[in-house]
């Protein structure tokens, strides 16, 4: 199994996150959260031998300001240099900042494969804008980098950190930029659904989706139904750890696993296969 959607934090952000919390409005509101927990990455590496999860995908905070987007690069370079067979690591940078390429070539050259979980509302960036896209997109198709987007549902309940981009800019992301191989967090918001309309299924041919958080968002015959659509192919097992892990997932996944192939064996193609597509 892949999970690849797994945040860490340095052990520093988490003793000083009060502070932290005083200068970044969005990572104040998610660390003092009901759901909040914290990981370090022998955090991540405990659950992952636990769940048998082989390899995960580790990223830190995506803040607002870019040194501490780089210190959690920092200690993700770090962990999956301590564990290689088992991490792969993305960068957080606000891709506003005029450094924002610099730090994610940095991270390019010390082996990180992608940049996110990125936060556009609370970043405070628009990924339905084009100009303020297209630096982030050419410096991480450059470095051959994945991008992996929170998205959320426009419709239903509110939680903190849902934010209001959904399948709507999430499909303008790829109509501006068809060729950019991205992740979208959280069933793309239902951007999946719009997999079924011709022209979409085109501009959505480099996109992707995690099923992060589907224990608190949909019934687990939402997979099902992505089974049914034939579009099980684009999807990766993201748990959002530490929020939640496998042991969650376990009925959605096992349910669809008895009707079908392995669809654990399934995940872990899907992810073989972004990585080494063509454009
Ligand atoms: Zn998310």
């Amino acid at each position: 199994m892949i999970d690849t959607h797994v945040h860490v934090y340095p052990p520093d952000v988490i003793r000083d996150f009060e502070k932290i919390s005083e200068r970044e409005d969005y990572f104040s509101l998610l660390s003092h959260g009901k759901v909040h927990k914290w990981a370090t990455v022998e955090d991540v590496i405990r659950q992952m031998d636990e769940d048998g999860i082989q390899q995960s995908w580790i990223f830190g905070f995506a803040f607002r300001d870019l040194g501490l987007c780089k210190h959690c690069n920092d200690y993700v370079i770090e962990s999956i240099k301590k564990y290689p067979d088992r991490l792969k690591g993305l960068a957080v940078v606000p891709p506003l900042d005029p450094k924002a390429e610099e730090e994610v070539v940095r991270c390019a050259e010390r082996g990180l494969i992608g940049v996110g979980e990125l936060f556009p509302g609370g970043q405070g960036f628009d990924i339905d804008d084009v100009r303020q896209t297209w630096r982030l997109v050419a410096v991480t198709q450059e470095a051959n980098m994945v991008l992996l987007f929170h998205t959320a549902e426009p419709v239903g309940h509110d939680y903190p950190g849902k934010g209001n981009v959904g399948p709507r800019e999430a499909a303008q992301f790829c109509i501006n930029h068809p060729e950019a191989k991205v992740i979208f967090a959280h069933f793309g918001g239902g951007l999946w659904l719009y997999e079924l309309m011709p022209e979409m299924k085109r501009y959505l041919k480099n996109a992707r989706y995690d099923i992060a958080a589907l224990p608190w968002l949909y019934k687990s015959k939402i997979l099902e139904a992505v089974n049914s659509a034939g579009i099980m192919g684009k999807f990766f097992y993201g748990s959002d750890f530490p929020i939640l892990s496998f042991e969650r997932y376990k009925e959605a996944i096992n349910g669809l696993f008895e009707k079908n192939r392995d669809i654990k064996k399934l995940f872990v193609e899907n992810v073989e296969k972004f990585l080494v597509s063509e454009r």
